[in-house]
């Protein structure tokens, strides 16, 4: 049996359940590297350059781990694009060339690539370019394919209610997960997949939200059309895929009166992340709002002061008769 390994980062969050189905159907067998932990951020800052951003670096990390799983291949597609006339971060193009400049001796890599911007014609054939890797028959690979796209859909379907992706997949592997404490106050957070849902990287900003009586509302319980719709509202199209759900996302809850107030988890060194968080600040007038910045240096104390500073504002906004007092800002 050949052996795929698939890096625990980046698009991770938002494809596994799709890219193990498809290679298990094939008759593969998928290595993942381990959540994220210290020794692999460590790794990833080690084999990266300085500038690139905080997810990338832990990326690498990712692939130095699955290094010493004796792997026949490493998946690593060249996403450009997931849906029609939009685009993933550009850094997304290079990945493949990233990791091979930064880590020497990598098992082949299957660097597929993703780009449905124009027309999803040619990635028919790339995906059964990819399965012929694996099994030589196309009708079993278009089968395979079919499979997984209905996997994606269900975990897909358990992130719509209520759950992170990252949870989600979980559940789709068979695990339960502990039920949620308790709330009184919903709180919107919004950020990248791969950073949110990485526990390592958001610090477990979600879990600790969730400790702190915050029932946390993520862009995947959504509404998808009216994400679109708020999107719309900005006078440029945002051609960034993750950045027009984010502005979506945040338009929308502002406008509900459930959502007590709202998150971004930003990352350093991200360039879309610099534009899309400025933008949400600006649009949010009337909803108390905080923008968090995190890299390979940011302190947990730090954060969890932040986040409690956050919800205790959210406390007293509630209980004074006239809110509008209290800057939305802190
Ligand atoms: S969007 Fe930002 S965090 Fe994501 S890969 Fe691009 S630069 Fe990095």
């Amino acid at each position: 049996m050949q052996r795929i390994g698939i890096p625990h980062g980046l698009f991770y969050y938002y494809y596994y359940p799709l890219w193990k189905t498809f290679f298990c159907d094939l008759g593969a067998e998928v290595i993942t590297s381990s959540q994220t932990n210290r020794r692999i951020i460590d790794k990833g800052i080690e084999a990266a350059v300085d500038e690139i951003c905080f997810p990338l670096k832990v990326y690498l990390g990712h692939v130095e781990e699955l290094l010493s799983k004796k792997l026949d291949y490493i998946f690593i597609p060249r996403i450009v694009s997931v849906e029609r006339k939009s685009y993933i971060c550009p850094k997304f193009i290079g990945i493949p060339d990233i990791v091979r400049a930064a880590i020497p001796h990598l098992p082949p890599m299957i660097d597929t690539i993703i780009d449905i911007s124009k027309t999803d014609k040619f990635i028919k054939n790339d995906i059964v370019k990819v399965g012929k890797l694996f099994n030589s028959r196309e009708k079993n690979i278009k089968e395979a394919y079919r499979h997984s796209c209905q996997e994606l859909k269900f975990c897909r379907a358990l992130a719509a209610q209520g759950c992170t992706m990252a949870e989600a997949i979980k559940i789709w592997e068979g695990e339960s997960l502990d039920n949620n404490p308790e709330t009184d106050l919903k709180i919107g957070v919004l950020g990248h997949g791969y950073s949110l849902y990485d526990e390592s990287i958001s610090m477990n900003i979600i879990k600790r939200l969730r400790g702190m009586g915050c029932q946390v509302l993520l862009p995947e319980a959504l509404d998808q059309l009216s994400i679109e719709a708020e999107a719309a509202t900005i006078p440029k199209r945002m051609f960034w895929t993750l950045g027009r759900i984010m502005i979506g996302s945040a338009l929308h809850m502002a406008k509900r009166d459930d959502v007590d107030g709202i998150i971004y988890v930003a990352c350093f060194g991200c360039g879309p992340d610099s534009m899309i968080g400025e933008i949400i600040e600006r649009k949010l007038r009337n909803k108390p709002f905080m923008m968090i910045t995190i890299d390979e240096h940011t302190g947990e104390n730090g954060l969890v002061t932040r986040l409690e500073a956050f919800c205790d504002m959210l406390r007293r906004r509630r209980s004074v008769s006239c809110e509008d007092n209290l800057s939305a800002h802190g």
